[in-house]
């Protein structure tokens, strides 16, 4: 299944910041590894096609919201592996339909719109025997294919890094955005004892996420599946840096993105990315980081969220929203 993904470059990052703080920082270039169906929607999503495959479902299932990276990647995932794929997109229809939705249709999911308060209970025994009833034998996956076949893709993830097997090793924090956790517990998983991994909170209020990262973790090693260690690396999660929760954007946060996009040629999310990137290059004016550590960051794809955003911006309505 990964025959069709070009392996994701690793690029350095020099600047006046890394200079003084005596670092070395690389990207871990997931969004390039294939046009449509690339960063961690991608590692998520992994298992989960192969556990429908495995079990003859045809039909993939899957919920977001209308700028959702995980609709989109699983429309043109299921659409390259064969399967037929069901949308449930939060919310009331709105048409015409955003890019992020008129590229999943064109991918050939169908789209069907659940009001906002059936759609919170998507996860209940109730609401999936409807959907069951009424589509008929299809392959559930949860929004965000946050569940532990996502995980188990996420444990991939640095092992991606090229260009020679054992070279992730090399470094000793891997950062990345943190909104379901999923992600950043497939890499805590994936890393040696004295590696370290750091998610960096888009939400507001964040420091839940610390206990949902430890039952992901608990729950992953309880369930049996392959796992690198027998336990996690240490991992830290830092809350600074969310600009007012998810989806929300300051003027601060919009000109870093646009300059690191033309200072290094890498496109960030104003959603993910461009918050995790902001509050690396923040830590390390701060000292947070020693004198000659090496960090790479995992650029985790998605710009779907940007789109979210010019909209919004343009009509003074709607809302960005991804995941
Ligand atoms: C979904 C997403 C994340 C968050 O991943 P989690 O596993 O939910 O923490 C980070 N970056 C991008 C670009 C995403 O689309």
């Amino acid at each position: 299944m990964s025959l069709i993904f070009f392996p994701p470059p690793l690029q350095q990052i020099n600047s006046e910041i890394t200079r003084h703080a005596g670092v070395d920082l690389y990207v871990l270039r997931l969004d390039l590894m294939h046009p449509w169906v690339n960063g961690n929607k991608w590692f998520k999503l992994k298992y989960n096609l192969l556990e429908a495959k495995e079990k003859n479902f045809t039909t993939l299932l899957t919920f977001g919201g209308a700028y959702s990276n995980h609709i989109y990647a699983t429309a043109a995932a299921g659409n390259l592996f064969g399967f037929r794929t069901i949308g449930v997109i939060r919310g009331e229809q709105r048409l015409p339909l955003n890019p992020t939705l008129s590229f999943a249709v064109q991918q050939g999911m169908q789209l069907v719109y659940l009001n906002r308060q059936t759609y919170r209970q998507r996860n209940t025994a109730a609401v999936q025997e409807y959907l069951q009833q009424h589509f008929g034998e299809v392959f559930i996956i949860p929004e965000g294919g946050s569940n532990l076949n996502g995980v188990r893709g996420c444990t991939e993830i640095v092992g991606e890094a090229m260009p020679t097997a054992g070279y992730a090793y090399a470094f000793d924090h891997i950062c990345v955005a943190c909104g379901t956790a999923t992600t950043l517990a497939g890499i805590a998983l994936s890393l040696h004892q004295k590696q370290r991994a750091i998610a960096f909170s888009v939400l507001k209020n964040g420091a839940f996420l610390a206990q949902e990262i430890e039952s992901l973790l608990t729950n992953y090693l309880a369930s049996g599946l392959p796992a690198p260690y027998s336990s996690p690396a240490s991992w830290e999660l830092v809350c600074d840096y969310h600009f007012g929760g998810y989806g929300k954007v300051n003027d601060q946060l919009l000109l870093f993105s646009q300059q690191f996009r033309e200072e290094y040629g890498i496109p960030l999310d104003y959603v993910y990315t461009a918050k995790m990137f902001y509050g690396v290059m923040d830590l390390l004016k701060q000292g947070f980081f020693r004198r000659n550590d090496s960090l790479m960051l995992v650029h985790t794809g998605g710009l779907q969220g940007n789109v979210g955003m010019e909209q919004r911006s343009q009509s003074g309505s709607v809302k960005p929203k991804t995941r």
